[in-house]
């Protein structure tokens, strides 16, 4: 399908959001191929900036990827005593890695991309978010995310999935046993921390999701966070805890205003945090089970 008519990218998908669709005018198609994995776009719009597009999907703007990027790291780092060592899984555009190196407590953050053109074009078109990748605390390795937790054991105490959504090479990344490997390879108290969907698209497929997470992980919650380039305008994250006691909702660390100024958080607090798991009635009664 083309996506692309007369100035404007629809973000068309009959079998991700049937029947709508957003749209943003586009300035100039910055970058276009198809790697070995997708069909990966740059533009720049009118009204978001810089945007990323995987299959036809958007996948982050310079103008809102800072609420998605700073929930889908500081949720579980921020709800973990000890976050040393963290895996991000995706993340191509380097984002995550940005928010996950901010916290004084992270020593390492390994992260495992699929498709290594998606890196090397966020680094030149994207460096706001790329930027991520130049700290040496970051190791990075071209590589599936599915293939690479069967070998990793007991290595980390946050693993973040910031994968793109359930078609295409990220299928696996939403399975049951997706879960269960994500288990085996946390640290005692590790958490887990997932791109979760959107419950206005498909309340089905969020409460599949949360049910494989729930599978492994008697701890097990759903937050979400605004993005307006985001079908809906919002997005959520499944999250898990090896830790049956621990409160996701309040978390351990709390930053002050101050240092939220200084690290450039443009949109987690405290309170962010705590509120991001309040959710619709409709969709809390969904999710119990
Ligand atoms: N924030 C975005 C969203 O919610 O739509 C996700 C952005 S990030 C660019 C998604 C990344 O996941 C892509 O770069 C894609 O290549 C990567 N990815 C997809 N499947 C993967 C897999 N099986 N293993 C590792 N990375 C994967």
């Amino acid at each position: 399908m083309n996506t692309l008519v007369k100035g404007w990218f629809s973000e068309i998908s009959d079998e991700l959001w049937p029947g709508q669709c957003f749209s943003l005018k586009v300035k100039e198609i910055l970058h276009e191929e198809k790697s070995e994995f997708q069909d990966i776009k740059i533009l720049d719009t009118e009204t978001y900036g810089k945007a990323l597009i995987l299959d036809g999907v958007i996948q982050c703007t310079e103008r809102d990827e800072f609420g998605y990027q700073e929930l889908i790291s500081m949720i579980p780092i921020c709800s973990h005593p000890n976050p040393e060592r963290v895996l991000i899984v995706g993340g191509g555009d380097g984002g995550v890695a940005r928010e996950a190196i901010k916290h004084p407590a992270v020593k390492e953050v390994y992260q495992v991309e699929i498709d290594g053109r998606v890196v090397d074009l966020s680094k030149k078109y994207l460096p706001f978010m790329a930027c991520g990748f130049d700290s040496p605390k970051v190791h990075l390795t071209i590589g599936d995310g599915f293939e690479f937790m069967k070998n990793h054991k007991e290595e980390f105490d946050v693993i973040i999935t910031d994968s793109s959504d359930p078609i295409g090479p990220a299928v696996s990344l939403f399975q049951e046993s997706y879960f269960e490997l994500m288990k085996k390879a946390l640290r005692p108290g590790g958490i887990i921390c997932s791109q979760g969907s959107n419950f206005w698209i498909d309340l089905e497929h969020v409460k599949e999701t949360l049910k494989a997470c729930a599978c492994h992980f008697k701890n097990t919650s759903y937050a979400m966070a605004m993005v307006p380039s985001y079908p809906c305008g919002s997005i959520g994250f499944v999250i898990g805890c090896l830790d049956e006691k621990r409160d996701l909702k309040t978390p351990l660390h709390c930053f002050t205003t101050d240092q939220i100024d200084k690290l450039n958080f443009k949109y987690y607090t405290s309170d962010v945090h705590k509120g991001a798991f309040a959710l619709p009635r409709f969709a809390a009664k969904a999710f119990e089970f």
